[in-house]
């Protein structure tokens, strides 16, 4: 299939499969597809996604790897601590088999050295909300290992400003792709709205000094 426009790709990603069972704590929820493809139409349009490698840490239902194999990537490594939702990401990925590794792995345990410009990490990390530092952790790994990151935060001035002064602190430069709502199902008995909106940025980070 060939995608030609942003909203092409949206439709695609929206109709990969969720989680069968979220886990709670470890903040799982299937990235939407419109946040999805905002993130990895910039990723493409920069000819970020030519290079060798695409590493989606936390990648859970696999819509990411999905995303940017289908856009032009040569192949992905797919880590997930969960294997469960790495069985949903096999099943969401499998006409690009032969393209891509799951990996079930904690995000510090990523079994890759560092790799500069032949990889760009595209990911989706959990918020940090459940698990406190979990976000940190995962731009920590991602800006260790590729000098090209695509990463997904919940909003808060404060949160920008952490992550600003971690990426200057690791030689990266970092830009805002887009900010927007992200609108997820709640699935959980305990949830009493049906849907939780809140706002996300989409950002950039490239790694300025050697
Ligand atoms: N990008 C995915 C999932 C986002 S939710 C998608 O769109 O489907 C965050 C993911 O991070 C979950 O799948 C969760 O299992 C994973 N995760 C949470 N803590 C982790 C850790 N310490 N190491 C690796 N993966 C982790």
């Amino acid at each position: 299939m060939r995608i030609r426009l942003l909203r092409d790709l949206e439709i695609v990603l929206e109709q990969l499969h969720d989680f069968s069972n979220s886990v709670e704590r470890l903040e799982q929820y299937r990235t939407p597809g419109d946040v999805a493809a905002t993130l990895l139409w910039d990723a493409y349009l920069r000819g970020d996604l030519d290079r060798p490698l695409i590493v989606d840490l936390g990648c859970g239902t696999g819509v990411l790897t999905f995303g940017s194999l289908l856009l032009k990537g040569n192949s992905a490594v797919c880590l997930d601590i969960d294997w469960r939702a790495l069985e949903v990401a096999r099943d969401n990925l499998r006409e690009f088999r032969g393209a891509y590794d799951l990996v079930a792995a904690e995000v510090e345990n990523l079994p890759l050295r560092p790799l500069g410009d032949r990889c760009v990490v595209v990911m989706n990390p959990p918020f940090g909300v459940k698990n406190r530092g979990a976000d940190l952790r995962f731009l920590r790994r991602a800006l260790s290992v590729c000098s090209t990151v695509y990463s997904i935060h919940k909003y808060s001035p404060e949160s920008l400003k952490i992550i600003s002064e971690l990426a200057s602190e690791m030689g990266f430069t970092l830009a805002v792709v887009a900010e927007t709502t992200m609108t997820l199902k709640q699935r959980l008995r305990h949830h009493r709205k049906r849907v939780h909106r809140f706002e996300v940025f989409l950002i950039r980070l490239t790694k300025t000094t050697s």
